[in-house]
């Protein structure tokens, strides 16, 4: 697959489709499952290696894992193919509304501000209207077989791409690197992403494949226990921080997820924390374990 990329065959006819700079946002990594009835996964490679692509390759069909933009911008380059998602991140795909809702910036003070970041940072043209699919669907190429499994968490929707035959996950936003597991919109759920990390620990991938950063070959299972344990840890951070009361803002100004190197950042990073502190916050006043007097937080001592 020379010029589309770099290529890296992960079995005969199953390509990772290697995005610059290791798939470093905006950009997200492709899988490409060769075969009569060609397959790609995602399009966020950048226009000039989907262009190169689409010269080399006839596809049949394109999927996206979900509907977070750097996996999908380049749809717009596949307006005669037929493009789908699952059928809870579809919508987001098709309407900038829904997207926008999705992420739950509506009536906020910095609404505005959040869609001009958002858009600035991945323009958006137009794609064609993307179907749908289910989770457990077989795609044939006629030379191999992806299984969808559905990874919900991270987005409704979110799905992952199965070659049985060798064990490969192309696991799109399961990415056990230092910065996730990410549920930083208010469609995402840290329970169902929990849950998610441990299927795919159930489907004992030798190869899990990301969209971003580099394929995990060892220690697969090892990578994704202490991805899950991050969830834990946030959660006594916070429990930490709430020794006395505290306020939501207050909170959030300690940073008490991503830390105080990132904060000067700013926008995504703030918005992406304050959104994860609100879903642990939440179900932390509903187990008791945190109390909420007036305006603000404390956590409640645990009687063992
Ligand atoms: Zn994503």
């Amino acid at each position: 697959m020379e010029g589309c990329g770099e290529a890296l065959e992960l079995d005969p006819g199953l390509l990772l489709l290697r995005a610059p700079d290791w798939g470093r946002i905006p950009y997200a990594h492709s899988l490409l499952a060769l075969g009569r009835r060609s397959v790609l996964v995602d399009t966020g490679l950048g226009p000039p290696a989907i262009k190169r692509l689409r010269r080399r390759v006839k596809l049949a069909l394109v999927l996206n894992s979900h509907y977070h933009r750097d996996h999908n911008w380049g749809n717009y380059l596949f307006k005669d193919a037929p493009v789908r998602a699952h059928r809870l991140d579809a919508p987001m795909i098709n309407s900038m509304s829904a997207y926008f809702r999705a992420m739950g910036i509506a009536g906020r003070r910095d609404e505005a501000l959040i869609r001009r970041f958002t858009l600035g940072f991945i323009p958006h043209i137009r794609g064609p209207r993307v179907g749908t699919f289910e989770g457990g669907e077989v795609f044939d190429t006629g030379e191999l077989e992806l299984e969808v499994v559905h990874l919900p968490g991270h987005s409704p929707g979110h799905c992952g791409f199965l070659h049985r035959a060798s064990r490969t996950l192309f696991s799109a936003d399961v990415v056990p690197d230092s910065f996730g597991p990410w549920y930083g919109h208010a469609c995402s759920s840290m329970e169902d992403f929990a849950a998610t990390i441990d299927k795919v620990i159930s489907l004992s991938p030798r190869a899990l494949v990301p969209s971003h950063g580099r394929p995990v070959r060892r220690g697969v299972e090892r990578a994704l226990r202490e991805y899950k344990s991050r969830i834990a840890w946030r959660e006594e951070r916070l429990l930490g921080a709430l020794g006395r009361p505290r306020t939501l803002g207050e909170i959030i100004n300690e940073h008490p997820f991503y830390g105080r190197r990132r904060a000067p950042l700013g926008l995504p990073y703030s918005f992406w924390e304050e959104t994860m502190v609100r879903k642990h916050l939440e179900r932390l006043v509903a187990e008791g374990r945190v109390v909420k007097v007036g305006r603000r937080f404390v956590s409640r001592p645990q009687i063992s």
